[in-house]
């Protein structure tokens, strides 16, 4: 067990202003592996003076520079692959392989993308009798999750310091061990003292202070609805720039001409990565009735192939809500046709692949974000009502369409209320827009399109 002291506030640890600390626990076997300081009030305040007092001169300084500074910080992220991958499966118990190509992979491929486009960005453009300047927002605060923990902070750090912002970060207290690795490697990549701050702490406590504090002029927050919809409220109502990246419940839809094989296992997979604790899952499959016993045959068979494969639930708390899904979606009359509430683990927060069949579009596991191995494979009767229950739900984060012919399967996926669509299988971009439609969110990270979200136009005219 290691008592990590100190906050990365201002180019230095400093102390904690507080003395209560947070244990990070292994999920995979429940030992406390490390402390890490609790942060109050205090030290965010501290951290957002530092990081205003620190704006003008990395505002100041020409892109090309910033630019270079992240393409050191990508190359410290490279060096430090695998000491990454193992602190993620040790905080968050996803397998190694998972932490090395994506918790570690994507942070790299996404820093690396932003130190081009900060080298590339038009910051000035004209138009008519105006020049327009594309300036930093000012003072980001960052208040992440625990799922993909160094890639939800580099998403929101990478383009805020390329358009010449500084920032706060407040990770989830599941996850800080990977957040004060990232600080490291800021600090080695030369990045100017209170550019980027660092305050673990409570959500209620450190986070809630964040999005409160009048020094923070851009509040970014990945996690639930429930807490985004509470901090998007006391930060618009003090007139700060909100981004929102929230819940999903996101259809996977295979059209009668799909590989069907192809499409029921990409799809299972898609749900069972990182042990179903991904936004933009792929949770609700939706076949055709004709196909539908034949893709609930292949769920089956995928999601047995899964079986110890997939990691543990981040906590206690998480698997408990996770089982109460399951029993939900049992109660409510859908056929349970793989795993269940119960684990074949004596420890860690282990919850099987599942599948459930027979689920209806009004179900609770088909309208509400389960966070967990579970699918649900629906019915539909044409494409007309294939379409009305992939729009029928609050969210709209991601999706998937599958069809015989590329065409079809893009006419479809324009009448989606969502934000990203993967055609066939599609693949990973780190430049394109990713947020939501309704209430999966407001704004876009990634891309140009991310970095736009922190940068505000001036325009002069002549
Ligand atoms: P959460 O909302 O409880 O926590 C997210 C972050 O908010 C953590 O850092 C937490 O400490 C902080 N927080 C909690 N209460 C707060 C408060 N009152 N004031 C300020 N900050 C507070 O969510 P979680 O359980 O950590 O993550 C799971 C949820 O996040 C899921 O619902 C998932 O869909 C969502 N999520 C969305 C995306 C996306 O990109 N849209 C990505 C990952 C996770």
């Amino acid at each position: 067990m290691k008592a990590h002291d100190g906050m990365y506030i201002d180019g230095a640890w400093r102390p904690a202003a507080g003395p209560d600390v947070i244990e990070v626990v292994n999920p995979a076997d429940e030992r406390v592996i490390a402390t890490v300081p609790a942060g109050t009030v205090e030290d965010v305040d501290a951290a957002v003076r530092a990081a205003r007092a620190a704006l003008p001169g990395w505002a100041a300084t020409p892109p090309a520079e910033r630019a270079a500074r992240l393409a050191a910080l990508r190359d410290g992220l490279v060096a430090r692959r695998n000491e990454i991958a193992e602190t993620v499966t040790a905080e968050l118990g996803s397998p190694l392989k998972l932490s090395q190509t994506v918790h570690a992979g994507v942070p790299i491929a996404v820093t690396g993308s932003y130190a081009e486009l900060a080298a590339t960005y038009a910051f000035e453009e004209r138009t008519g009798n105006s020049i327009v300047f594309h300036e930093p927002v000012g003072v980001v605060g960052a208040i992440t999750p625990w799922n993909y923990p160094l890639h939800q902070i580099v998403a929101k750090t990478a383009p805020a310091l390329a358009a010449g912002c500084t920032v706060v970060v407040k990770p989830a207290e599941d996850t800080p061990l990977v957040a004060r690795l990232f600080a490291r490697a800021v600090h080695e990549a030369g990045i100017p003292a209170g550019v980027f701050n660092l305050v673990t702490g409570l959500g209620p406590v450190a986070g809630q202070a964040l999005a409160e504090h009048p020094g923070v002029d851009l509040l970014s927050f990945t996690g639930s609805t429930a807490v985004g919809r509470r901090i998007g409220a006391i930060a618009t109502g003090m007139v700060k720039k909100v981004a929102l990246e929230l819940g999903g419940k996101s259809a996977n839809v295979i059209l009668p001409g799909a590989d069907l094989a192809r499409a029921v296992n990409v799809g299972v997979a898609n749900v069972m990565s990182n042990s179903g604790q991904t936004c933009s899952a792929w949770t609700r499959m939706l076949v055709h009735r004709d196909q539908y016993d034949e893709a609930v045959e292949l769920a089956v068979a995928a999601a047995a192939k899964y079986g110890d494969r997939i990691g543990p639930l981040v906590n206690a708390g998480q698997r408990e809500r996770v089982r109460g899904y399951i029993e939900k979606g049992v109660a409510e009359g859908a056929r349970l046709v793989a795993g269940g509430p119960d684990s074949p683990h004596e420890r860690g927060y282990h919850v099987s692949p599942t599948v459930f069949a027979d689920v209806t579009p009004e179900m609770t596991i088909a309208q509400e974000e389960i966070f967990g191995p579970v699918l649900s494979v629906l019915r539909y009767a044409d494409e007309e009502d294939a379409l009305r229950i992939a729009n029928g739900t609050v969210y709209g984060l991601a999706g998937a369409v599958w069809a015989g012919d590329e065409a079809e399967a893009v006419a479809f996926a324009r009448r989606m209320e969502t934000g990203q669509v993967d055609i066939n299988g599609g693949r990973f971009n780190p430049l394109a827009p990713f947020g939501g439609y309704k209430q999966s969110g407001v704004g876009r990270e990634l891309g140009a399109h991310g970095l736009t979200e922190y940068l505000q136009t001036k325009s002069l005219q002549f």
